[in-house]
Formats: structure tokens, C-alpha cells, sequence
């Protein structure tokens, strides 16, 4: 094992690392609701070329090092005894897109469901001192927009819209599937879990008031 990881230009220690993080992000976000019913998924970058991701289906509040998948840029899992999680495309074009990011945490929390159903193309984010969790932003007299794309079971099509999306903003800090979920990331993974909790928060303060 350590040999073969060797020559991928990471070490059995960065996989543990990361792969403990993976573990411990699963049991919190399970705890909190974010990731329902094997929901979800989780990544974090090992090298230039590989990364590690969740298994398939797995319950997030019970997930061990066993379920963590190492798959390289393009999605293709190093050993075949395990499958990766079918979004695991939408986690690979980011790394590719992205080389300083380090994770990347996709959620099927109540509250991104619910208003990604109420906002169309986008969800704008304006004037909450939270704003500031984000990198870049250093005042709450900001707009966030958030990209709401359409679900869609092909994910290499949703890949695509993702992608055509990204290329003119690149200063995105996450993403929005319509009745799904949410996808956030960042440099490392306590950077991705602050993003995501912001998001959260925000969702949570933009759904009270939809309902007045
Ligand atoms: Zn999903």
C-alpha cells in the first residue's frame, strides 16, 4: 500500500489525515440534518492529481476511514473495490478548476432544498454581517449570488451548466442544486466547513423570511 502510494505523490499519512476529517465532517453534519438518509458527500484534495471522496450511499453519521474512496482528477477511483459517490464528477471539475482548493462539501440540508425551489436561477445574499465567513469579503454591504441550477440525474450535463456557470465567475463560493442541495469549498477543509455554515445560517435567516 505505502509503496503504491508513494509514487502518487502522496503520503499514507496525508490519506489518514484527510480521511479523518472526511469521518469527523460526516458525523457533524449528520448530527445537525445536513445529510439525511446516505445524502451527501465530502472531498478533500491529497495532491495536484488525486482526491480523497465518501463511498456511495453511506450513512454520514456512521461513516468510517473504510468509506473514503481515493479517485483521481477525472473521477476514476484507484482501487475498484469501493465506488465512489455518482457526483463525484462535480467534486473532481472543481479541483481541476480550482488548484489552491482543498475540499469541497456537497449537503441535502432542509433548508438549501427548500429555497433553492423559491429562487429561479439565483439566490442573492445582501447585508448580513455573515457575509464576511467568505473569502474576500470584508463588509456586510455585500451581494453574495448564488447559481441555482436545475437537478438533473445526468451529472456529467449538470457538470457542464456548472462549468459554463464558473467560467465568467470565478469568485463563486458555492452552488445550489434545485431541490438537492448545496455544494460549497474551499482552500482547506475548516475553510469549507466555515463556508457552509455560513451558507447554512444564511439559508435558515433568508427561509424565516419568506415566511413573513
Ligand atoms: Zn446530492
Amino acid at each position: 500500500m505505502s509503496a503504491v502510494v508513494n509514487t502518487l505523490n502522496f503520503t499514507p499519512e496525508t490519506l489518514h489525515k484527510r480521511a479523518r476529517e472526511l469521518v469527523l465532517a460526516g458525523w457533524s453534519f449528520y448530527d445537525k440534518g445536513w445529510v439525511p438518509a446516505t445524502s451527501g458527500n465530502f472531498s478533500a484534495r491529497l495532491s495536484d492529481d488525486y482526491v480523497a471522496i465518501t463511498a456511495s450511499g453511506r450513512n454520514k453519521g456512521a461513516l468510517t476511514e473504510d468509506d473514503i474512496v481515493v479517485v483521481d482528477l477525472a473521477g476514476q477511483p484507484l482501487h475498484a473495490e469501493l465506488k465512489s459517490s455518482a457526483e463525484t464528477l462535480l467534486h473532481t471539475a472543481l479541483y481541476r478548476r480550482f488548484p489552491d482548493m482543498g475540499a469541497v462539501l456537497h449537503t441535502h440540508s432542509m433548508n438549501a432544498t427548500l429555497l433553492s425551489r423559491h429562487h429561479g436561477s439565483a439566490l442573492h445574499l445582501e447585508g448580513y454581517e455573515l457575509l464576511k465567513a467568505f473569502p474576500g469579503v470584508a463588509t456586510h454591504d455585500t451581494q453574495l449570488v448564488i447559481p441555482i441550477f436545475a437537478n438533473d440525474q445526468d451529472i456529467p450535463r449538470l457538470q457542464r451548466r456548472v462549468d459554463e456557470y464558473l467560467d465568467p465567475h470565478p469568485a463563486t463560493h458555492g452552488y445550489l442544486i434545485a431541490g438537492h442541495g448545496l455544494y460549497t469549498w474551499g482552500a482547506t477543509m475548516a475553510d469549507a466547513r466555515r463556508h457552509l455554515e455560513a451558507f447554512e445560517f444564511l439559508f435558515q435567516c433568508e427561509l424565516h423570511q419568506l415566511k413573513g
